[in-house]
């Protein structure tokens, strides 16, 4: 391997897993840990002046969205968030119907849920997407049945950063709605990925529920939120207290909260900005591995307007995502990969799968995600090491020598 670096830079480009807080929200949240400390449910002026910070965020919330503050739950995390709206909404409309429709390269987080209703006799319908990770709107649409009650179709996808066209699925549900005279089926997107970069205007994507999380769009982890359109009931999934309009009991996260909010607001009024010099970092490392690299595939849509301007999952080609990682790491490069296979599966990511990617494709994927303190140094530093990297790991793969066996013995 190569020598190491006299000083290790630190370098991180998982922005996607979770991002550091911006200095901003925190100096916003500080005051409601030992100062405005109350219990926004107390009468007294403490817990009026936590209640109004919870407010305040909220109407902020709704604002961005173009909804209402009523409409706006906090939860603990984009999870919760995710879970409510599918067990919330199946709950309670159970009696209208027991199917559901997603796509196959969904967040764990709502498929999960929806395995476990299938094991309590829902159906769930995964329309496929094509080989860059896109559904058809026109697909969804035909896959929807009288008893389908949800349509849950992610705002953009965590791993390859394809950007679904919510807008136009919320366009054929609505038709499908006047077409049989029907409230049915709601809409919901989880748009974790999305809200540090894209338009969240529920009206303009027509969509019922829109699930967001603080801890990637460098705000606080622990905290999520949920939309809910006015006049859609659901089911709360946790009892207690009233808050939340009964839909999340338990004393808010008000420095969470307050957090929250702050890191929306400041992710949408600089997203022109972010997505300018994330497509330029993105399109500068992409061409950077194109020119040293050879055996390599950018999964996922073309860099565009299709694509997340922060994201890039590459495979090269003979190599396990995993190791690459590994050695990156030692480098002080952070990033993460596709293939989660530890020591008992060598599973690759559903994601890559859904796809349609050979299993070998899949197993060398690599995700750089980007972020705001990232600069071109930051990526002639990686240029520094992958290409040696890769090749060494290429020498030594597994994979390599499986295959060169196999054409020993024919
Ligand atoms: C991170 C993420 C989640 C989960 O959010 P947590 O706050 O970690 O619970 C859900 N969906 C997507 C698309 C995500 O990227």
């Amino acid at each position: 391997m190569l020598p190491k670096p006299k000083k290790i830079r630190e370098i991180y480009f998982d922005h996607a897993a979770t991002a550091y807080t911006d200095e901003r929200v925190v100096k916003a949240m500080l005051p409601y840990y030992s100062k405005t400390y109350g219990n926004p449910s107390s009468l007294h002026r403490a817990g009026r002046e936590a209640n109004a910070a919870v407010n305040d965020s909220r109407r902020k919330i709704a604002q961005i969205l173009h909804a209402l503050p009523e409409n706006i739950i906090f939860v603990g995390g984009g999870t919760a968030s995710d879970n409510l709206a599918i067990y919330g909404m199946a709950r309670a409309h159970e009696q209208r119907g027991k199917h559901i429709i997603t796509i196959p390269i969904e967040h764990h987080a709502i498929l999960h849920p929806l395995e476990d209703l299938e094991k309590q006799g829902w159906k769930i319908t995964k329309v496929k997407v094509n080989e860059e990770g896109f559904v058809s709107p026109e697909e969804i649409y035909k896959s929807i049945r009288p008893d389908t009650v949800l349509i849950s179709v992610m705002y953009t996808n965590n791993e390859i950063g394809v950007i679904e066209p919510i807008a136009d699925i919320g366009r054929v549900i609505l038709k499908y709605r006047k077409e049989h005279n029907t409230p049915y089926p709601y809409f919901h997107t989880d748009a974790c990925q999305a809200a540090g970069y894209l338009s969240l205007d529920v009206e303009k994507l027509h969509v019922d529920f829109l699930t967001l999380n603080g801890s990637k769009i460098y705000g606080p982890k622990g905290i999520g939120a949920l939309y809910i359109r006015r006049g859609i009931k659901i089911k709360p999934m946790i009892l207690g207290g009233g808050q939340e309009r009964n839909l999340n009991a338990g004393t808010e996260n008000v420095p969470g909260i307050v957090g929250l909010a702050k890191a929306l607001e400041i992710a949408q009024n600089e997203k022109e900005k972010e997505n300018k010099k994330m497509r330029k970092l993105s399109l500068y490392l992409w061409k950077k591995i194109q020119e040293k690299i050879q055996n390599i595939k950018l999964n996922g849509p073309e860099i565009g307007d299709d694509r997340l301007s922060s994201n890039l999952n590459i495979t090269f080609m003979d190599i396990e995502g995993e190791s690459l990682l590994l050695y990156l790491d030692e480098y002080g490069i952070m990033c993460s990969t596709g293939s989660a296979c530890t020591s008992e599966s060598l599973e690759p990511s559903h994601v890559l799968r859904a796809l349609g990617m050979p299993y070998e494709y899949a197993h060398g994927s690599l995700r750089f995600s980007l972020g705001r303190r990232n600069t071109k140094q930051d990526v002639d530093y990686l240029m520094k090491y992958l290409p040696v990297i890769v090749e060494q790991l290429r020498e030594m793969s597994p994979v390599r020598m499986e295959k060169q066996k196999h054409a020993r013995y024919k």
